[in-house]
């Protein structure tokens, strides 16, 4: 039910101002529908305009007939004669309403304490202290099961003690309502503490109502004055141009990077620059390097820097991520001068989402996809010490949440500074050399065999692939050489994926790693050894790279799946929808089947 009043004391006619081409509350009732989470979708308006605009854009509308003080009361009448069990109150004003934020108040109604809960709502952590203590943002406080215990436009709790750390909260004005609660809501008379606040849910708990608040962080934009429509409007058409797999790209390149050997020695010079006075550069750490004297005495580390060495047998996570950003949030007033990420694709990774954690509130799984984080990171420095996954230059970081493996993609994530110095590589074990390099020549062939290939990313993969060729086929190259090249392989390999795809092999490499933890180059060979289906040259010159190298493949890793594990798997792989539309095209879902891919899994 979407709420709608014509005339809004802040802003006349708001909701039938144009955003994009089409009126706010049209766009509000398509998010909504387009969700797929309802039943059905009313607008419940006063108003004939509104009325009609919804039902010429095919919608469903519903008039209200009387006066009503608030939107909850208007839903109440809406709704009285309807065979409903929940209701979900959307603002007709939050024309981004996120379907995350939708979800979660409806899976509050999944939850052990289901019958405990009368209504749902959210709430987002706020940090800065003029939003505390700002009037128009309600702050509300909540007992450890997250029921609320109170909301107010006062800063709640008062900080007393200010070493005491506290999560603050604001109100979203997303609510979903067992009818029965919302019906008793109509009838009750407002009390004192309400109309004090003017907080309408404040009257739910003062007839003793249980209200579960779940946390979400995503910024949404709220219609309240012409100023926030000219945003929206903005937001909508960059939402338009940067979607994934849209035609054009405008994606960002790492502005500086320096090559060598020997170049890692110039960091101390490249970060003077950067320092910001009493804020500390953080150092993330492979490692491998914990004892490794030569390497360390060349960090040079002033004044409050930290390093922290970071342990790399599990892929990087996203409660990893949070734990790291929640402790220098504690350890240091200021938000450091810069994050520097040395290690493989993991503390690359990891580096890349500290830093933009830093700056964006909340937990790195809430920004799991594609351009979901609002603010510019931390300055980050990136420096490699084994070469193949391209992470040094890419447009991502990925990360294992708790119900997805995906990257926080976006234009904030690629390094700012890349070193690149072919001597940090020289420790690798050959196994591990071999599996992360292959995953540059996957790369490669996935981009170069897929169906969003174009000269851009075809350029790049070429070089790459042809790399990959000389080093991994031939005999002719010296230790310092190949891996100079195959850190320009890895390069420009991560170059080719950002204007194109990866496919088959990296989407069933991240169900393998998903549920059994497997790591990302390992898996995509475990992977690739079986597709020559879709692959059929490359996987012949990845057998004979295998051969010649002498490496041993692992087997039969799917063979012990329960049912269930086989099923997250799956899920998990078909989830990556942009992979598979690049390695099969738009029919992809009637080539690759669920039992197709189980096929698969089971030979590997
Ligand atoms: P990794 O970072 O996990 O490192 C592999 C092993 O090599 C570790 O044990 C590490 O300690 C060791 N190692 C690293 N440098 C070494 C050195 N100089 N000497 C000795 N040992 C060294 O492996 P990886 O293959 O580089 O990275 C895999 C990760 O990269 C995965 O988490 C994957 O998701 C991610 N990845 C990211 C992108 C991206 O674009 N962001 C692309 C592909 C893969
Ligand atoms: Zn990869």
């Amino acid at each position: 039910m979407i709420p709608a009043r014509y005339g809004a004391s802040r802003f006349p006619g708001k909701l039938m101002q144009d955003l994009g081409g089409k009126p706010v509350i049209v766009r509000t009732y398509e998010a909504t529908k387009a969700t797929k989470l309802f039943d059905e979708v009313y607008v419940v308006t006063d108003s004939d305009i509104i009325f009609n605009e919804i039902e010429l854009n095919g919608g469903k509308a519903i008039m209200s007939k009387k006066e009503h003080d608030c939107g909850s009361d208007r839903i109440a009448e809406a709704v009285e004669h309807m065979d409903v069990d929940i209701i979900v109150n959307v603002q007709g004003d939050e024309p981004f309403t996120s379907k995350l934020g939708l979800e979660q108040v409806l899976a509050v109604f999944n939850g052990a304490d289901a019958d405990k809960i009368d209504l749902a709502s959210l709430m987002t952590e706020i940090y800065d202290w003029k939003e505390i203590s700002d009037p128009n943002a309600v702050k509300v406080v909540v007992d450890k099961n997250n029921f609320a215990q109170y909301f107010s436009r006062s800063p709640i709790p008062y900080p007393r003690d200010k070493n005491v750390s506290v999560q603050y909260y604001k109100h979203k004005g997303i609510y979903a309502f067992r009818k029965e609660a919302l019906m008793d809501f109509h009838k009750l008379p407002m009390r004192a503490l309400e109309a004090a606040e003017k907080i309408e849910c404040i009257r739910y708990l003062e007839y003793g109502k249980n209200i579960k608040m779940a946390i979400n962080n995503n910024e949404g934009i709220e219609i309240d004055t012409p100023e926030d429509l000219i945003r929206a409007n903005r937001a909508l058409k960059e939402s338009s141009t940067t979607a994934v797999n849209n035609k054009y790209r405008n994606f960002p390149m790492v502005p500086k990077v320096i090559f060598g050997q020997g170049s890692f020695d110039q960091l101390p010079s490249i970060l003077a620059d950067k320092r910001k006075e009493q804020a500390p550069f953080i150092y993330l750490v492979d490692d491998v390097f914990k004892k490794n004297e030569a390497f360390l005495d060349k960090l040079t580390l002033r004044f409050n820097d930290k390093l922290l060495f970071v342990s790399t047998l599990e892929e990087p996570k996203t409660e990893q991520v949070d734990t790291i950003v929640k402790n220098i949030k504690n350890e240091f007033t200021y938000l450091p001068s810069g994050i520097i990420g040395i290690g493989g694709g993991s503390v690359l990774d990891l580096a890349k989402a500290v830093s933009l954690l830093l700056t964006n509130k909340g937990s790195a799984a809430d920004y799991q996809g594609w351009d979901l984080l609002s603010n510019k990171g931390v300055y980050h420095v990136g420096i490699p010490t084994i070469s193949g996954t391209g992470a040094e230059v890419s447009r991502t970081a990925i990360l294992t949440g708790p119900e997805k493996k995906l990257g926080l993609n976006s234009d904030f994530t690629p390094y700012d500074q890349v070193v690149l110095d072919p001597d940090l590589t020289q420790g690798v074990p050959k196994n591990q050399w071999f599996f992360t390099g292959m995953d540059c020549f996957i790369h490669c062939v996935e981009s170069l065999n897929g169906t969003f290939l174009n000269a851009f990313s075809e350029s790049y993969g070429e070089k790459a692939y042809d790399l990959c060729k000389e080093i991994f086929l031939t005999e002719n190259l010296s230790d310092a050489e190949s891996r100079a090249k195959l850190m320009m392989a890895s390069w420009h390999g991560g170059m080719s994926i950002a204007y194109s795809q990866v496919g088959v092999a990296h989407a069933m490499s991240y169900g393998l790693s998903y549920v059994l933890g497997t790591k990302h180059g390992v898996g995509n060979c475990i992977v690739f050894d079986h597709l020559h289906e879709y692959y059929p040259k490359d996987v012949a010159l990845f057998k004979e790279m295998v051969k010649m190298h002498n490496i041993t493949i692992p087997q039969n890793v799917c063979s012990n799946l329960t049912e269930d594990q086989m099923e997250t798997m799956i899920d998990i792989a078909l989830s990556l929808v942009p992979l598979w539309e690049n390695a099969l095209g738009d029919d992809w879902e009637n080539i690759m089947t669920r039992d197709k891919l189980k096929e698969l899994y089971l030979k590997m």
